[in-house]
């Protein structure tokens, strides 16, 4: 059945609003900076073999404020190193302000930028067809498997790219975050889409365990303040309501029962707590990292 309700990702410029909005009321960045402190700089330091040129992709690197504080730590591992960075993110103006920022930072001169504005699917095709023989040291894809239309395809492919103790490293949310209730309670009407997916690691490692492909994985704890989304007519609450259910104008365009629903979920306890006369949603994320195959 096709969702009458038009996908938020349709409105780019309303979809980065929101998007920064959900940066603004969450933890999201930071329980990312705190993994690239605490976990990543030793599986950084397991890589390249003690080469002194390393191969880097990032896939759906936004504008790539993540991807740079990873590098520095990378560099941090492997003193003196260079690096061949190739950027993969299909969005002008991220790609635009990624490289306004790098612009900013001279000192990083120790990495070779190349920008592909194109999907991940694009970037497989076009390695394919120059028939690269190049092997990749680090490869990450932080919160972009939403957008891919086969998610197991797309990391079996990123794998394959894999030097000798090379990582790939996968962020998505958390099977059990009050995302993954979200979804598994209004699959139906959420998740069918043809441009953005329900997906959490939860799939992931289940398409890795039927593979038989191993993995570690870490959950970094996330919270999202979703009080604002409970005041009728507010602004705010309405675009964060857009990014958490990926409909563009929710309140305004949702039948009345899914909306009673998807309010009513929210507030679950798989989903959210009150603290404070706050409602805090469970935004728990996943890292999964792999070894090459
Ligand atoms: N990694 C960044 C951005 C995450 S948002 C961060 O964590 O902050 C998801 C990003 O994936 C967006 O920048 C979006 O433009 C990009 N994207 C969307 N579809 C994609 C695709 N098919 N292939 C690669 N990137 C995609």
């Amino acid at each position: 059945m096709s969702s009458p309700l038009n996908s938020l990702v349709n409105d780019d410029g309303r979809y980065q609003e929101s998007f920064e909005l959900f940066l603004e009321r969450s933890s999201e960045h930071q329980c990312m900076r705190d993994f690239i402190h605490s976990l990543l700089p030793d599986i950084l330091g397991s890589i390249g073999n003690g080469k002194s040129h390393l191969n880097v992709i990032g896939v759906g690197s936004g504008a790539g404020e993540i991807d740079l504080e990873m590098l520095s730590q990378l560099r941090l591992k492997h003193p003196g190193v260079t690096v061949d960075n190739e950027v993969v993110e299909p969005s002008g103006q991220q790609l635009h302000n990624y490289r306004v920022l790098v612009s900013k930072k001279p000192e990083l001169d120790w990495v070779q930028f190349h920008w592909n504005k194109m999907t991940a699917a694009e970037f497989e095709a076009q390695w394919k067809e120059k028939k690269m023989s190049k092997k990749v040291d680090f490869i990450h894809m932080i919160q972009m498997l939403y957008y891919v239309k086969d998610p197991g395809a797309t990391v079996s492919f990123f794998q394959s790219l894999l030097d000798k103790n090379g990582k790939l490293v996968i962020i998505l949310v958390s099977g059990e975050s009050g995302w993954g209730k979200l979804w598994k309670t209004h699959r139906r009407q959420l998740c069918n889409t043809e441009i953005s997916q329900c997906v959490t690691t939860g799939d992931i490692k289940s398409f890795l365990d039927s593979e038989g492909v191993s993995y570690q994985s870490y959950i970094l704890p996330s919270q999202l303040d979703i009080t604002e989304c409970f005041t009728v007519g507010d602004e705010k609450g309405e675009l964060l309501l857009d990014f958490l259910t990926e409909v563009l104008d929710f309140s305004k365009t949702a039948p009345p029962e899914l909306k009673a629903g998807v309010m009513k979920t929210l507030r679950q306890p798989d989903c959210s707590v009150e603290s404070n006369g706050r409602v805090i949603f469970n935004n728990d994320l996943e890292v999964i990292v792999l070894d090459p195959r």
